[in-house]
């Protein structure tokens, strides 16, 4: 299949063209480059820097590569960003995807046939739950405006899908963490704000200490629980969903988890066994908008779609994202 891949050049996307032309597709990147990094992308793979936000680029590249479906990842996804500037998040997030939908409507006019998409959604969409693990028919109640965004988005999909037939695959993910065996490639966002990334960091001496933001949470030992997916697994849902949606799969939304969380304070615990010193710790105040416990019900897309994750082992996943790092302490940018 040719795909096209937006935001390919970003973390998540960045692997799962890996995965793709590993399962021998063929990849056409589409990336505006703001947060995605060229040194990101294999080498020989077409790369289009353009915007979502300019329609008709966009279907300028959808006309010129004629895909047969189309993964979009492109987004902006810092929560707290999304709280101060919503007006860039609902154009960016929103529009973008209308703008690059409205290109694929064209194209499905032109072809006779739909371009499906595999849509890259949050378990931001659920807010706080009112049961976990998760089921994909929970109550929707975004608590960030990142959130929102991805759920408008998911509703603009089901509604053209409804109207006008635009078979797609809503992925809702659950903590992304870890890289590629090797770690050629990695988490390198401009904002850090996660968890593992921020404690390896400190393990490099980039940091003081690893704040633990509340300890007073009705779990175990009081810190938040999370379900921490693997990006290369990750990666391998979007082949899977692809796939499917080529073999008429009829449209969905899947949870992709491992189905089992791990407490701030274990992820800390295994930091220091991988990196063999224990991060210093402060202990701070809640931050808001952090629901206790998220961990998916991820039974519909192994049921589905035979997905199985492969990394389920915390240290290893912890091992991977350690290698990364630690060959690139600056991210990309001192490469
Ligand atoms: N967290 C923390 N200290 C940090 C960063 C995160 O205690 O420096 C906690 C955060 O409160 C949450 C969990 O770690 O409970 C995972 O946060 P992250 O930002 O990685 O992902 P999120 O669950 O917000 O998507």
């Amino acid at each position: 299949m040719r795909l096209l891949v937006t935001g390919g050049a970003g973390y998540i996307g960045s692997h799962t063209i890996r995965q793709l032309i590993a399962a021998g597709h063929e990849v056409v990147v589409l990336d505006n480059f703001t947060a995605g990094h060229r040194e990101a992308l294999p080498e020989g793979v077409t790369a289009e820097e353009a915007d979502l936000l300019d329609a008709a680029r966009v279907g300028e590249i959808v006309t010129r590569h004629e895909p047969d479906a189309v993964i979009h990842f492109a987004a902006l996804i810092e929560v707290g960003d999304s709280m101060r500037d919503p007006r860039r998040f609902y154009r960016n997030n929103v529009v973008g995807s209308m703008n690059l939908m409205d290109a694929l409507l064209d194209a499905k006019q032109k072809r006779g046939k739909a371009v499906p998409v595999v849509f890259s959604s949050t378990a931001a969409v659920y807010g706080e739950p009112d049961h976990v693990p998760i089921p994909e028919d929970a109550a929707k109640r975004p608590t960030s405006v990142y959130g929102e965004t991805k759920l408008a988005t998911e509703k603009l999909l089901d509604a053209y899908d409804a109207a006008y037939g635009f078979p797609h695959m809503n992925l809702r993910y659950f903590n992304v963490c870890g890289a590629i065996e090797g770690g050629q490639i990695g988490e390198a966002h401009p904002n850090k704000t996660h968890l593992i990334e921020l404690a390896l960091l400190t393990a490099l001496g980039q940091r003081p200490s690893m704040k633990i933001f509340g300890t007073d949470y009705p779990t175990p030992d009081g810190t938040c629980i999370r379900d921490y997916i693997h990006v290369v697994d990750l990666a391998d849902a979007h082949v899977l969903a692809v796939q499917a949606l080529q073999d008429g799969a009829p449209t969905t939304r899947y949870n992709v988890g491992l189905g089992h969380g791990f407490s701030v304070k274990e992820v800390l615990d295994a930091v220091d066994r991988v990196v063999g010193t224990p991060l210093k710790r402060e202990i701070e105040g809640r931050r808001p908008g952090d629901p206790a416990v998220l961990v998916a019900d991820s039974a519909r897309i192994k049921a589905d779609l035979g997905w199985t994750p492969r990394f389920t082992n915390l240290d290893h996943i912890i091992e991977t994202a350690w290698a990364w790092h630690r060959g690139h302490p600056h991210g990309y940018a001192a490469d």
